[in-house]
Formats: structure tokens, sequence, C-alpha cells
């Protein structure tokens, strides 16, 4: 009988044997594994490369299966982009510093911050080399640092004007933080000194970016469910302590309508591919509130396009979060939860299918938006293509924000010029695999 036989079933774990052997027992002798130079290799687990990219042939059936697009494989270190991320906030520490570690093309290779303890606190914990930490006043010798690629302003909206015209001084291409500016001058500026230094600007609109999204305005765009006729847009949040830049007038330039308003904005927008030719808005703050003595609480206002679509659209600082995006078409109304979240889109498609209604959610493989973002600006600084959202897509925000509050202030609808294509401020169409 083989040692193998009278052995008890633990016996190949490397503890029953170590307890086996010291019962004076025989150790067995391991069946030869197989090793990676005798075991046959076939071309469908191998793959093959192109262009210097490895491709690896789908392994499901391509007649039953859903199609699977590839994904890109990640650059490595020396290959990728280098950002230079201004303001260590909220925003810069819980989403964009980790979002780096999901990134494929770009990599944290500096920092600027106004406060010394934070910086030595991200920058060690980053491996930031100590000469590519900056303070706001020694941010133009960013221009002597051939690591940093593109500087991502993460600020209180009023520094993001000053910040991209002094990164395009330094030659660097820019990323923005949404809304660009506190008015359309300061963004057309912005815009104009990105084009005279040849540098890219892309303002960081990451539902543009986000896959839900992305499906959205796709069901739109091929009319699946019949032409877009209707959008409900909200996003609002309870805010709290009123000594935040947030409401504060001179650095927030407005209240919840440049803040979290201009994601219904920004994103009906790209979900329809028009421009408005018609706005009617109202505004309102409770009075005697702290948190609104200088800017708006609530904005709602009603947007209406060239095809004949209307999009109604609600942003408030008073209420309890919520977040959602309804499309109305002939055939279908989808809902998109979390439409303007970091995390947890859903979408989900009501329509009458043989006179029975039926809900369905589509199923979209979540990723991270920030990442999208980063690795889309890195995309665009290694090819040379324009931002899906560039300088010019923020400024035309920026003047429909500005017609948003005429409306409100004058209590009247603002007629504005129908532009002449689709996606008329926008960069090239993503790529499906991005
Ligand atoms: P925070 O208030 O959390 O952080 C802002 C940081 O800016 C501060 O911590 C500080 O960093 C720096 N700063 C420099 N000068 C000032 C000043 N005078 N007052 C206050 N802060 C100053 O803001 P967020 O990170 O939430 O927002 C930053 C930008 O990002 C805004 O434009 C905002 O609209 C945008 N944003 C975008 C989001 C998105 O989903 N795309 C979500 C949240 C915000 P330091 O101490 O390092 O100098």
């Amino acid at each position: 009988m083989s040692a193998i036989t009278t052995l008890p079933s633990f016996a190949l774990s490397r503890r029953g044997l170590l307890r086996v052997s010291a019962a004076g027992l025989t150790i067995p002798a391991f069946p030869r594994l197989l090793s990676a130079a005798d075991t046959p290799r076939e071309p469908i687990d191998i793959g093959s490369v192109e262009d210097g990219k490895v491709a690896m042939p789908a392994i499901s059936n391509v007649a039953t299966e859903p199609a699977q697009t590839p994904s890109e494989p990640p650059l490595s270190r020396d290959k990728r982009v280098g950002f230079a991320v201004v303001g260590l906030g909220r925003l810069t520490l819980e989403e964009i510093v980790p979002a780096f570690g999901e990134s494929k093309k770009a990599k944290l290779v500096a920092l600027v911050s106004g406060s010394a303890e934070k910086m030595k606190a991200v920058g060690d914990a980053h491996d930031i080399k100590p000469e590519a930490r900056y303070t706001y006043d020694q941010f133009d010798r960013i221009a002597a640092n051939p690591d940093v690629h593109v500087v991502y302003i993460v600020l209180p909206n009023a520094l993001h004007h000053e910040f991209t015209l002094r990164a395009a001084a330094a030659k660097k291409h820019v990323l923005c933080e949404k809304p660009m500016a506190v008015s359309s001058l300061e963004a057309h500026e912005m815009v104009t000194a990105c084009a005279t230094a040849n540098v890219k600007l892309m303002i960081a609109y990451r539902c543009q970016y986000e896959k839900a999204n992305r499906h959205l305005a796709e069901l739109a765009a091929t009319e699946k469910h019949g032409p877009l006729k209707l959008v409900e847009a909200v996003n609002a949040q309870n805010q709290g302590d009123p000594a935040q830049w947030r409401l504060k007038k001179a650095l927030a330039g407005g209240g919840s309508l440049p803040d979290i308003g201009l994601y219904c904005l920004n994103t009906v927008r790209a979900l329809t591919r028009e421009e408005p030719i018609e706005i009617e808005a109202r505004a309102w703050s409770t009075p005697n509130d702290p948190r609104f003595t200088e800017v708006e609480e609530a904005v709602t206002w009603l947007m209406r396009f060239p095809s004949g679509v209307q999009a109604t659209c609600a942003t408030h600082y008073g209420v309890h979060k919520a977040q959602t995006m309804i499309a109305h078409t002939p055939g279908a109304s989808m809902l998109l939860e979390n439409a303007f979240a970091y995390r947890g889109q859903r979408l989900k498609i009501s329509r009458t299918e043989n006179g029975k209604d039926i809900e369905e959610t589509s199923q979209i493989r979540a990723m991270n938006q920030f990442a999208l973002e980063l690795d889309h600006m890195a995309d665009c600084v290694l090819t040379g293509r324009t931002p899906r959202t560039p300088g010019e897509e923020g400024l035309q925000d920026q003047l429909l924000m500005e017609a948003i509050y005429r409306s409100a202030a004058e209590e009247t609808s603002i007629a504005l010029p129908p532009s002449d294509r689709p996606d008329a401020f926008r960069g090239p169409q993503l790529d499906a695999n991005t």
C-alpha cells in the first residue's frame, strides 16, 4: 500500500505533512507538478501582440454570448502622463488621489497646496519628490519640472481662472474642475490663454465619462425607444456650515446652480447633444437662513431644444440629497438613479411589451469615473486629440448659467442662438472601450 493512501486527507497540506512526519510516519513524495516548459500552449490562451499591444481572443462563444470589448492594458509608469494636483481639499483627497491608483495612463507626480502639513502627509504617502511640492506662491516654478505634463486644478471656483492662466504660462496642459470659472468672461480668457500657449484645456465633467450616463446618451442617440421628448434632472443636497467657501459669492460665484445644478445643465446638454434655444428660470432662498445671505439656495429652470425636447431641471441646497435624471421617449421612461453621484448609478427602463408593463434594470459595469476622466486627459496629451469636454464646453455652460440667472432675476424667458451642429462645443466622441 502506498504512503499516500494511508495518510489522512489533510496530508497534502503543509501543516498536515508536518504533523504526520512528527508522528514518525513516512512523508509521501509529491506527484511531479506540470511545468510551464512542457505543457501545450494554445493560441487562444496566449494571444498575440499587435502594434505593441497585447490582444487576447474571446473565450466565450461569440455566437451566443455578449461581445466583450477588450480593455486597454495599463501603461508602465515611465510612459504615463504626469499630473500635478492643485489644492488638497475633499475632492482631491477622497476621490482624485485614490483614482490615480485605478488609472491606466496617468500618474501623480506633484502637489500644490497652501498647507505644509497636508502636503507632507500626502506627499510622503504617495512618494512625491520634495522638489515637486509647491506652495501657491511657488507654483510658477512648475514650468521647470519636466515630470509634470498636466496641472489639475481642484480649488474653490474663483481660483480656477488664475491657476489656469499660470499653468498655461508654464506650458502645462490643464484639467480644471467644474464650474470652470465664476463668469463667462473668465472662462473665455482661460480658453484663449490655453489656445495661445498651445496647451490643452479640459473641464472635469466626470458624468460625460461615466458609463451609465454614456449608456443612456447612447439609447437617446440611437432612439432605441423612440426620440427623446422630455428630460427631468434634479441635483440637490442639504448644505451645512455657513462658513464654507461654497456659500461665499466671491469664492463660489453662486450657490446651488454653479456647484450642483451645473450637473443637470451639462448632462442634459450632453444627453440631447443640442444647445437650448430658450431658458426660463426661477431662483429662491429661504429668508433669514444664514447659509443663503450671499448665494442662492434653489433654482428651477426649463430648457427648450431645437428638436422639441423640453428639459425641466432643479437644484437645491436646502433639501435631502437627490440626484436623478429621467429621459422620456414615446416608448420608454428611462430613470438614471444616482445620475450625478460618484458611484451607484442604476438605469431603470420602464416600458410596455405585449400589453404588459415591464421594468428592466440595465447591467452596466461600474468604473471609477475619476480614473476614466484622468485617463481621457492623459490620452489627449499622448495622442494630441481634443478632449471630449474642452474649455469651450465649460464656457458654454457659463453663458447658459448667466442666462439662467438673468431669466430668474427678470422673471422672463431668454431666447438663445441655435447651434449649427450636434455636440457643438465638444471634442470627438469617446471610444467605446474607454
Ligand atoms: P474643499 O473645500 O474640500 O477644498 C478646497 C481646497 O482648496 C482647500 O482644502 C485648500 O487646499 C484649497 N484652497 C486654496 N485657497 C482656498 C480658500 N481661499 N478657501 C478654501 N480653500 C482654499 O473643496 P472641494 O475639494 O470640494 O472642491 C474643489 C473644487 O472641485 C471646486 O471647484 C468644486 O466645484 C469641485 N468639485 C467637483 C466635484 C466633482 O465631482 N467633479 C465634487 C466636488 C468638488 P490646500 O489646503 O491644499 O491649499
